[in-house]
C-alpha cells in the first residue's frame, strides 16, 4: 500500500519512529556521514559563504524571471528536436505520462529518481494501468521493493538495514541471498541491466533544466540515469518548474554547491547532459524526448513571501543537520519531502488542511537555515507558517484562550504582578526544593512527560529589579 494514501495521524507516525531504534541509528550515522563530508568540502572550498551568496543570486534572477527563463528552455528543448509539455496539476502530469504510454503501448517503464514523480504517485497509477515499473536508483529500488517512499531525498533508503535489503532481494529472487554488500548490488545489477534492455520507456527526474541549450542535468552515483535516458525508445523528463539554471556558468557554480552540500563530492560520479533525442549518426539515445515541466502548487508560492523556497536545490543539507530529522526520520513527515524543506514545502503545495503539523516539527535552532546551500531562512519560514495557522485560527482553542488571557494580564501590570505571585501560591504543591514541576499536570503533561516545568519563581523578575537592579546602578 503506497505511504502517501495511507497515514496515519503525525504524533502516531512520530512515535512510531521514536519506537524504532534501528531508524534513529542509522540516520544518526548518515547523517553524521554526510554532514562531516560537507564540512570538509566547505573548507577545502575555503570562500564558502561568497560561493553560498552566488548561488543565491542565481537562484534568486533565476525564480525572478522564472517566466523568461522557461520559455528560453521549452524553446530551446523545442530546438533541439524535444517536446515539452507544461503540466498546472498532478493530473495533467498523469496524463501526458499515460497518453504517451499509450501511444507507444508500453509494457514496462524504467524510472531514475525523481521526486516530482513521487508528488504525483507515478508509479501507483502506471501498476493500475498493467505497466511494469522498475526503480533503478538502488535506494529507490529497495523501497519501491519494501512498498514504501523514500524517506531522504538523496538517500531514499536511509532507514534500510542490510539485513532488511538481503530479505526483500532473496524474496525478489526467490532464493536466499547472503546478507554481503557486494552480492546483494551484484544481484541488483544483474535485475537491472534485464529490465534496462526491455523497457519500452525511460522516466526520469531533472536536477536543472539549462535554458540557454534546453539541456536536461542528471546527477547521479550509479549511472543508472545514462542507462535509463539512452536505451529505451522513449525518454520522459519529469522536471519541477523551478529546476532552471539560466546558463552553463550558472550551473557550474549550482552543481558544485549540489554536490558539496548533498555528500561533501566535488562533483558526482556522473552528471549527465541531454540535449534533444538522439540525432542521426550518434551511437545511442532515445528516438523521442518529452520534457514535463510541472507546477503542482509551485505557482501559487511565485510572487509570495515564501518565493525563496523556490530556491531549493534538492540538495538534503537542511534535512542532514535536523535534530528532528534525526530522532524521527523521513517517514514520520507523511509528504514526499522530509526535514525542514518538506515542513516548509509541503503545507505550501498543498495547504494546511492536512499539514498543518508540519511547521512545528522543528526545534527552530536554525541548523537548517546555516546548512542552506542557497540561504533559503527555513526557520523563519516555519515561524511565519505558524503564525499563519494562528491568523487562520488552526491552533486549538484553549491555546488562543490562553495567549488571549496572557496578553491581557500583560497589558496591565498590576494584574501581572498580581498573577504571578498566585502563581507561584498555585505551583507549590506540585513544585520540588529546586522549584521544578516534575509531575505530569492537566495541560503541562505533555511537557512533563519528557522534560521538568520550571515553576513561578518566589520573588518575580520585576520585584528582583526593584530591589536588586537598583542597587547596581549605585
Ligand atoms: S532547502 Fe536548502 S539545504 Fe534544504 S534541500 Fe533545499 S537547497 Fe538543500
Amino acid at each position: 500500500m503506497n505511504p502517501h494514501t495511507n497515514r496515519d495521524p503525525f504524533p502516531k507516525r512520530v512515535e512510531k519512529a521514536l519506537d524504532d531504534g534501528f531508524l534513529r541509528e542509522a540516520v544518526r550515522k548518515t547523517q553524521n556521514k554526510l554532514r562531516t563530508g560537507k564540512k570538509t568540502a566547505e573548507t577545502e572550498v575555503g570562500n564558502w559563504e561568497d560561493w553560498r551568496l552566488r548561488a543565491e543570486a542565481i537562484r534568486r534572477h533565476t525564480i525572478e524571471n522564472l517566466d523568461y527563463y522557461l520559455d528560453r528552455f521549452a524553446y530551446n528543448v523545442e530546438k533541439a528536436g524535444g517536446h515539452v509539455h507544461f503540466a498546472d496539476t498532478a493530473s495533467d502530469v498523469l496524463e501526458v505520462v499515460t497518453g504517451l504510454i499509450r501511444e507507444k503501448n508500453a509494457r514496462s517503464v524504467v524510472k531514475s529518481k525523481s521526486m516530482v514523480s513521487e508528488e504525483v504517485e507515478l508509479n501507483r497509477i502506471l501498476e493500475e494501468m498493467g505497466v511494469e515499473v522498475v526503480e533503478s536508483d538502488l535506494g529507490e529500488y529497495i523501497v519501491q521493493l519494501a512498498e514504501e517512499t523514500p524517506s531522504h531525498i538523496i538517500i531514499p533508503a536511509i532507514h534500510k538495514s542490510r539485513k532488511q535489503v538481503a530479505e526483500l532481494f532473496s524474496r525478489e529472487a526467490g532464493e536466499p541471498l547472503p546478507e554481503e554488500t557486494r552480492a546483494l548490488t551484484r544481484f541488483a545489477r544483474q535485475r537491472m541491466r534485464h529490465k534496462f534492455l526491455q523497457a519500452d520507456i525511460g522516466i526520469t527526474g531533472c536536477n536543472f533544466g539549462v535554458a540557454e541549450s534546453g539541456s536536461v542535468i542528471l546527477v547521479s552515483n550509479e549511472g543508472n540515469a545514462r542507462l535509463t535516458t539512452t536505451l529505451p525508445k522513449t525518454h520522459i523528463v519529469i522536471m519541477g518548474m523551478e529546476r532552471i539554471a539560466p546558463r552553463w556558468t550558472d550551473l557550474d557554480i549550482l552543481l558544485s554547491m549540489l554536490t558539496r552540500s548533498a555528500t561533501g563530492q566535488k562533483i558526482t560520479s556522473y552528471v549527465t547532459a541531454i540535449t534533444g533525442p538522439k540525432r542521426a549518426g550518434d551511437q545511442d539515445g532515445p528516438e523521442e524526448l518529452h520534457v514535463i515541466v510541472v507546477d503542482n502548487g509551485r505557482s501559487d508560492i511565485l510572487g509570495g513571501e515564501y518565493q525563496d523556497v523556490l530556491h531549493c536545490i534538492r540538495c538534503g543539507a537542511c534535512i542532514n543537520v535536523c535534530p528532528v530529522y534525526r530522532h524521527i526520520g523521513g517517514h514520520a513527515y507523511g509528504g514526499v519531502y522530509p526535514g525542514p524543506i518538506g515542513a516548509v514545502l509541503t503545507p505550501l503545495l498543498e495547504g494546511f488542511d492536512e499539514w498543518e503539523e508540519l511547521p512545528y516539527a522543528s526545534s527552530l535552532c536554525g541548523a537548517c537555515t546555516d546548512a542552506c546551500p542557497v540561504r533559503i531562512p527555513l526557520h523563519e519560514y516555519l515561524l511565519d507558517l505558524r503564525a499563519d495557522e494562528v491568523e487562520e485560527k488552526r491552533t486549538p482553542l484553549a491555546e488562543r484562550l490562553a495567549f488571549k488571557g496572557y496578553a491581557a494580564l500583560t497589558e496591565r501590570p498590576f494584574l501581572f504582578s498580581a498573577a504571578a505571585k498566585g502563581g507561584y501560591l498555585a505551583s507549590l504543591p506540585f513544585s520540588d526544593e529546586e522549584g521544578m514541576i516534575r509531575q505530569e499536570l492537566g495541560p503541562l503533561a505533555a511537557w512533563t512527560q519528557t522534560r521538568d516545568f520550571p515553576a513561578p519563581a518566589r520573588r518575580s523578575f520585576r520585584d528582583w529589579w526593584k530591589q536588586e537592579g537598583s542597587n547596581e546602578d549605585d
